[in-house]
C-alpha cells in the first residue's frame, strides 16, 4: 500500500500502449442507462439489427408500457439515394414525436452502417428541431462502434447537451456534477453538499430535458464519472472549471471527491470532517464484510469501462487487493491525475488492446479475478478464471459512501461463487 508513504504510486509508470484487435461494446450501450436517467427523453438509433439486437440484449428484460429507445433500421434496403433516406428518418421521427406528446427531448444516435455514416445527422437533428420547436429539443451523437467504445457514449451524449445548457448570469458561482448518477446517489450527495455549505449544486444530465443546469465562468464542475474527457472540453469552453479529484469510488474515495469541493468553497476543516466521518465509518464497516474474500487476491482488469483506474484504487487502498494489471480503453492523464498517484506502486498499467497478447499476460498472471467484458468472461471462465462483468459496474449505483459495500460485494460475489463450487 502507497498510502502510509511518500510515494506518487502509479503517476509516472510508463504505460503500456497497445493497437490491435479489441473486445468491447460500443457507445450505444449507454443508452441503456441514459434512458432512465433522462426522464423524458428518447435514444432514436439510425442504425442495423444488430443495433437493434444489442440494445435488446443489453438491457435485458425490462418492460415498458413506452419504451424510451428504438431503432431506425435503415440497412438492407433498396436505398434509391440519400435524399429518401432523409425522408424516411424524417418520416420516423415525426410519426413518433406525433404518438408521444410526452417526448421533449429526441437524440438521434449514429451507428456503423455506411449508409448512416453517409446520412448528415446533425442536420437533421436541425430540420427536425425546427420543425417541433419548442416542444422538443432534437440532438444527435455518434454511440458507433468505430468511433465509440461502452461508456464514450455517455461522453458523446452529454457532449451533445453542453451547447444547450443556459448561460450562468455573471460569475455566479455554482457546482455541476458530470455524469449519470442513480438518483439515489444524486440525492445523498445533494445532503453532503448542502451540510458543507456547497452550492447551488447542479447535475448533468438532469432528470428531465427542461432542467438543463446553467453553465458560465463561475461554474465549477466535479466529474462523477471518468470516461468524460469531451464533456469536459465542452464546459471549459463556456468558460467552466474543473475541480480536480479522485472518483467518488469507496470511503476514501468519496471523501476525497466532497473535500475537494468543499476546500474550493472555502469550508473548514472542522466541518469537513464533521460531514464526512459518520459516512466514512458507515462505508468502512460495510467494506469490512467483504474484505475476508478480497484481501491479499490479485486481480486483473481488461480495457472497458474507462472506471478500471479508480476501481483498482478502491481495491488496493480500501480491500487489499493486489492489482496486477489496469488496463484502459484510453487515459485521460490529468483527469486521472490523483487517481494515479494512489495506485501502488508496479502496478502494470495499459491503455488501447491487442486482445491476444492482454490474454497471454493474463493467463501468466494467473490472478484472482479478472474484470472484463461479456465477449471476454465466457471463454476465460471456460479456463478456469473467475471473471467480474464490467458492464455491471456501469449499470449499478456504486458511488458513495453507502454504495461502497455494494461496490466491494461485486467483487467478493465470484470468489465467493467460486469457492462454493470447489466445495
Ligand atoms: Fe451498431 Fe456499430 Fe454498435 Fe454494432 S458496433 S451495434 S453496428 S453501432
Amino acid at each position: 500500500m502507497s498510502g502510509a508513504t511518500a510515494s506518487a504510486g502509479c503517476a509516472t509508470t510508463p504505460v503500456l500502449r497497445e493497437r490491435g484487435q479489441h473486445e468491447v461494446f460500443c457507445g450505444l450501450t449507454g443508452i441503456v442507462w441514459l434512458h432512465r436517467k433522462i426522464q423524458d427523453a428518447f435514444f432514436l438509433v439510425v442504425g442495423s439489427r444488430t443495433c437493434a439486437h444489442l440494445l435488446q440484449s443489453a438491457a435485458g428484460v425490462m418492460i415498458f408500457a413506452e419504451p424510451r429507445f428504438a431503432t431506425a433500421i435503415i440497412e438492407e434496403r433498396d436505398l434509391a439515394g440519400l435524399a429518401d433516406c432523409n425522408a424516411e428518418l424524417d418520416r420516423v421521427a415525426t410519426r413518433l414525436l406525433e404518438r408521444r406528446p410526452d417526448i421533449r427531448l429526441l437524440f438521434l444516435v449514429g451507428s456503423c452502417p455506411s449508409e448512416v455514416i453517409k446520412l448528415d445527422l446533425a442536420r437533421a437533428a436541425q430540420r427536425l428541431s425546427q420543425r417541433f420547436s419548442p416542444a422538443v429539443r432534437v440532438l444527435n451523437y455518434s454511440g458507433s462502434g468505430i468511433e465509440t467504445t461502452f461508456t464514450q457514449g455517455e461522453d458523446a451524449c452529454l457532449t451533445a447537451l453542453v451547447p444547450e445548457m443556459p448561460a450562468e448570469p455573471g460569475t455566479a458561482r455554482s457546482l455541476l456534477v458530470v455524469g449519470a448518477l442513480a438518483e439515489v446517489v444524486e440525492d445523498q450527495m445533494l445532503r453532503h453538499f448542502a451540510a458543507l455549505g456547497v452550492g447551488p449544486v447542479r447535475f448533468l444530465p438532469g432528470r428531465r430535458a427542461a432542467e438543463l443546469p446553467a453553465v458560465g465562468p463561475g461554474t465549477r464542475y466535479l466529474l462523477a464519472q471518468p470516461f468524460l474527457g469531451d464533456t469536459a472540453r465542452a464546459l471549459e469552453s463556456r468558460g467552466a472549471t474543473r475541480i480536480a479529484a479522485p472518483f467518488p469510488l469507496g470511503a476514501e474515495g468519496t471523501t476525497r471527491w466532497l473535500r475537494a469541493a468543499a476546500e474550493a468553497w472555502g469550508c473548514d476543516e472542522s466541518r469537513i470532517r464533521a460531514v464526512t466521518e459518520p459516512g466514512e465509518q458507515r462505508a468502512r464497516a460495510a467494506l469490512g464484510r467483504h474484505r475476508e474474500q478480497l484481501a491479499g487476491r490479485s486481480i486483473f482488469f481488461f480495457p472497458d469501462s474507462q472506471l478500471e483506474i479508480p476501481l483498482a484504487r478502491f481495491l488496493a487502498r480500501e480491500m487489499d487487493m493486489r492489482p496486477i494489471e489496469v488496463g484502459t480503453p484510453y487515459l485521460h492523464r490529468s483527469h486521472m491525475a490523483e487517481e494515479l498517484a494512489m495506485l501502488p506502486e508496479g502496478t502494470r498499467l495499459s491503455e488501447g488492446q491487442h486482445v491476444d497478447r492482454q490474454l497471454d499476460r493474463c493467463r501468466d498472471a494467473n490472478p484472482d479475478l479478472t474484470v472484463c467484458g461479456l465477449g471476454l468472461a465466457n471463454p476465460l471462465e471456460a479456463e478456469g478464471f473467475a471473471t467480474k462483468w464490467s458492464i455491471e459496474l456501469v449499470f449499478t449505483p456504486i458511488q458513495g459512501y453507502d454504495q461502497a459495500g455494494d461496490l466491494a460485494g461485486l467483487f467478493a460475489r465470484p470468489l465467493v461463487r467460486r469457492t462454493r463450487l470447489e466445495l
